[in-house]
């Protein structure tokens, strides 16, 4: 059956698979392990695996791993948890591209045989001075025409060692003089000593260039579908050269689309290993990042990752997409899933003198306003309890429903209040509010009157201490970097506010590090990992609306 979301690479493989080209379909996705995923790369995993899925076919994680020194094992590590929590299983189908490098060493010499490779004398200053540019076709290497007996002694004696970095390369032997700068002899293998590759340690001094394993690497796995970003798309020729000239076992097909650009932060690599390093975050992981720990770590699941990948779609078309579309994604989420609970982020007390002084009484909360199956949690009220600083003005702006002085308000899930007294210290701030409640006002509204305002409130003898995290757009603009100025330039200072003395109420006591709440008016929050018994730690996911900027 074709699914129902569909987009023009589903249209190729439902055609594909229609005309019998293939009768399964085999995709991958091909992360290079020197970074942490992102939001993007989301994008390629829910297309790829997502394809395996409504097909029938397979997806493969392949690690792309041809350029040692920028590459690790943390990141292979961090990588297959990644794709593991985002809900996708490549069940034994785990592969590295230097798994191939032998394989690929084969190739190299089939294409020297050939006539279609040589080893090139000039140093890399030298083979880009020689390509020429879009306008001026390039020079021929002076070791074009070497003879090929030895082309295969110099390549066997790279591969063994006898030549320092730089000294020469293996380059495909095409056309000089091709439109397509790609196609102009591209470098196939150079030479690097004395890195330690993070799977196959010290055999191999040499190592093959992306243009030359990708391909390969698919053909080798059988993949019907390579699905790349669009700014692969002139180096499709040099993909479907390499597939053609060497004897691989299928002719697996490159189509492009376009990759996820996100408003407000950044997804290169380079750019969010320099905001890790340099530290401008915390970590890989900073709830501020685009990378999908850090949005983990955010509070985001893996469900609101997914629907937005399937929102934004596949196309061909670059775009920005907004914020406030990732944003909505886990709302909705959390809008449906998760418990409510009050959280006073600027406590001021409040002591209800008409409430007797050794009291206490147990009030029932259900956890979510629509989902009676979500069950019902406790909260103690007692003379004595906390409010937000900012549901109480003195001097009400007009319009402001909460307390004032001698007005009423509703305490959420609980009674009526009315503010009697308010206590100050000798610089005006306000330390205490003197009220009284009225005992009729449990879940029915007061006789004669009413009473607009709700506000959240924590019972002071047993509500927990609390730090909340409030995380606003990394950058101050929508595309970081894009003027004059380094994208470190555009940081937003305020990128996170840490509130340091919250309190929560009880039932919050034992929430566990990852765990999601809705904290009534305020906002989606959760259990950040910094989190002790006694001391919990809260970061803020989004707030209830989307209301950024006004
Ligand atoms: P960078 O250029 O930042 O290093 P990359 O594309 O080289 O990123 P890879 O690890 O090679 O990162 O990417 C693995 C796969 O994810 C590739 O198929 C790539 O096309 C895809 N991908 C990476 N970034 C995006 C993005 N922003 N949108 C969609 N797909 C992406
Ligand atoms: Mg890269
Ligand atoms: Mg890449």
């Amino acid at each position: 059956a074709v699914p129902a979301r569909t987009n023009f690479i589903r249209q190729i493989i439902a055609e594909d698979l229609a005309t019998g080209r293939h009768a399964r379909i085999a995709t991958r996705f091909p992360p290079e392990p020197n970074g942490y995923l992102h939001i993007g790369h989301a994008k390629s995993i829910v297309l790829n695996f997502g394809l395996a899925e409504d097909f029938p076919g397979t997806c493969n994680l392949r690690f792309d791993d041809t350029n040692p020194h920028k590459e690790n094992r943390e990141f292979v590590d961090a990588i297959q948890q990644d794709v593991r929590w985002l809900g996708y299983d490549w069940g034994d189908r785990l592969y590295f591209a230097s798994d191939y490098f032998e394989q690929l060493y084969g190739f190299a010499v089939e294409l020297i045989e050939k006539g279609l490779a040589y080893v090139c004398d000039l140093t890399a200053d030298q083979i880009r001075e020689y390509r020429g540019t879009l306008t001026v076709p390039g020079r021929d290497s002076p070791s074009r025409d070497r003879p090929v007996a030895e082309n295969l002694d110099l390549f066997r004696r790279m591969r063994a060692g006898e030549f320092p970095d730089g000294t020469r390369t293996l380059r495909a032997r095409i056309d000089m003089a091709s439109p397509n700068i790609n196609l102009r002899d591209p470098v196939l293998y150079r030479i690097r000593h004395g890195v330690i590759h993070h799977q196959t340690g010290r055999e191999w001094c040499l190592y093959p260039t992306y243009d030359y394993t990708h391909p390969l690497s698919d053909a080798l796995e059988g993949i019907t579908h390579s699905l790349c970003t669009l700014e692969f798309e002139d180096h499709r020729p040099l993909y479907d050269w390499c597939v053609a000239n060497v004897s691989v076992p299928s002719r697996p097909r490159q189509i492009e689309f376009s990759r996820l650009n996100l408003e407000y932060t950044v997804m290169s690599k380079r750019r969010l290993t320099l905001l890790v390093d340099e530290g401008h975050v915390a970590g890989w992981d900073d709830p501020r990042l685009p990378t999908i720990a850090g949005l983990r770590r955010r509070g985001y699941t893996p469900a609101a990752i997914r629907t937005f990948c399937e929102r934004i779609g596949v196309t061909r078309a670059d775009n920005l997409v907004e914020m406030a579309m990732l944003e909505s994604a886990i709302r909705e989420d959390l809008d449906a899933t998760a418990p409510r609970r009050m959280a006073v982020l600027r406590p001021v007390k409040v002591v209800i003198e008409n409430y007797p002084a050794d009291g206490s009484e147990m009030l029932t909360a259900p956890n979510h306003p629509k989902e009676a199956s979500m069950g019902q949690r406790t909260v103690p009220f007692g003379r004595e309890l906390y409010i937000d600083r900012e549901d109480f003005a003195e001097d009400p702006p007009k319009g402001f429903k909460r307390l004032v002085p001698g007005g009423e308000v509703r305490l959420r899930q609980a009674y009526v209040i009315r503010c009697d007294q308010v206590i100050k210290d000798a610089s005006g701030q306000v330390v205490e509010l003197h009220a009284s409640y009225d005992p009729a006002t449990l879940g029915a509204n007061p006789a004669g009157r009413k009473v607009k305002g709700v506000i959240q409130w924590v019972p002071a003898a047993t509500a927990v201490p609390a730090e909340v995290r409030l995380y606003d757009r990394l950058f101050r603009v929508p595309e970081p970097g894009s003027g004059e100025t380094d994208f470190r330039d555009d940081l937003n200072p305020a990128s996170l506010v840490r509130v340091l003395d919250a309190l929560v109420e009880p039932a919050l006591a034992d929430a566990q590090p990852g765990q999601g709440f809705q904290f009534e008016r305020e906002g989606y929050f959760v259990v950040d990992q910094d989190s002790r018994a006694g001391r919990l730690c809260f970061n803020r996911t989004v707030g209830l609306r989307d209301s950024w900027g006004k």
